[in-house]
């Protein structure tokens, strides 16, 4: 039998408590409820995977993503696992509404196939770098829990902060932000909307930070997705670059953004999109000239852990926002990407993702 041949694949929730709510403009989830996703090949070798499915962004939720794992669990069942391409673009077909069961199956596979032969996911992804420097969230809130989140990432040595708007008003956001700047005044800051605001107060949040002096460095998904001619709109006219997230789901989406002018940057996420899919939105943006901001829904470690090898290894990101797992009240893994000073690193990692069961 050949060694890579897939011949087990077993799923479980991972419910993992947050050290506070992920509050954005659509919802405020306290728990991570993903799935761990073990694929063993027939040599023994076991590659973990993990899908988190965030609600707030995608509908998607832990049942319907163990029942979409349980629906292609058969189809995959003594395939190779080098087959790694075409069996995403299978997943894409079977499970065109599951990205995060899609991912987690695919970071399985190859988190399998890079402890097989021995090599970690950063070199297999191109081997570009071992190491990028991330932001971190200011959750949607108060003015006292903004102005707390900030001196606590500042207190960490992270030099960017992403600020959660669009659940309140514009003008309640801007004095956030006023607050923020005070509190973090040497740090680099981004706006993500998640879709909260229309045009008109994108525009009133912007004019807001100026005339407060309020430095912004980039804009994330001001409208919502179905917004196109609004994301437009603001590309055209704002000063500020605007970053697409969930308007930039799949590689048609990046194509139709470049060709509509729809944003001078893209986010892509492996839990939004899939690990193929997202390398050919990667393909498409570079060759746009799009920034490219490297993200995730609320994933463990371990998720995050790929994600950085998948950044770092391809290169070409402008910004990464992998903080998610510092929302983590506690998990039972061990390795993966190391952090210092806002910087995560997986130089270290020998095989696959690096990420072990403690
Ligand atoms: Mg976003």
């Amino acid at each position: 039998m050949l060694p890579t041949l897939i011949t087990d694949l077993n799923f479980e929730p991972l419910d993992l408590a947050l050290t506070e709510p992920f509050a954005i403009a659509t919802g405020a989830p306290t728990m991570a409820n993903n799935v761990l996703i073990r694929l063993k090949l027939a040599d023994g070798t076991v590659g973990l995977g993990e899908s988190a499915p965030l609600t707030a962004v995608s509908g998607e939720t832990q049942a319907s993503t163990l029942e979409a794992l349980h629906s292609v669990r058969q189809s995959l069942l003594g395939k190779d696992a080098r087959g790694w391409r075409p069996l995403g673009a299978l997943l894409g077909e079977a499970l065109p509404k599951a990205p995060s069961a899609r991912c987690g199956l695919e970071l399985a596979l190859l988190d399998a196939l890079g402890r097989h032969y021995r090599m970690p996911l950063f070199a297999f992804f191109g081997g570009a770098g071992t190491g990028l420097d991330i932001d971190m969230t200011v959750t949607a809130g108060d003015e006292a829990h903004a102005a707390s989140s900030a001196r606590a990432i500042v207190a960490r040595g992270i030099r960017t902060i992403k600020v959660k708007v669009g659940a309140l008003s514009a003008e309640e956001d801007v004095r956030r932000m006023v607050i923020i700047r005070r509190e973090a005044p040497g740090a680099r800051l981004f706006a993500d909307a998640n879709g909260g605001y229309t045009v008109a107060q994108s525009r009133t949040f912007l004019a807001g930070l100026e005339s407060e002096g309020v430095p912004l460095a980039l804009f994330e998904q001001p409208v919502p997705r179905e917004d196109w001619e609004g994301m437009a709109e603001l590309t055209r006219s704002s000063r500020v670059p605007i970053c697409a997230d969930e308007s930039a789901r799949t590689a048609k989406d990046v194509l139709r953004l470049a060709r509509e002018g729809g944003a001078h940057g893209v986010n892509l996420k492996l839990m939004k999109s899939g690990v193929v899919e997202s390398l050919a939105m990667w393909n498409l943006a570079r060759a746009s000239g799009m920034e490219l901001m490297m993200g995730g829904m609320v994933e463990s470690t371990l998720a995050m852990s790929s994600a950085a090898h998948f950044a770092a290894g391809l290169g070409g990101f402008d910004y990464a926002d992998l903080d998610t797992h510092l929302f983590i009240r506690e998990h039972s893994f061990r390795g993966g990407l190391r952090m210092q000073d806002g910087r995560v690193d997986i130089g270290h990692v020998q095989a696959g993702h690096g990420v072990d069961l403690g």
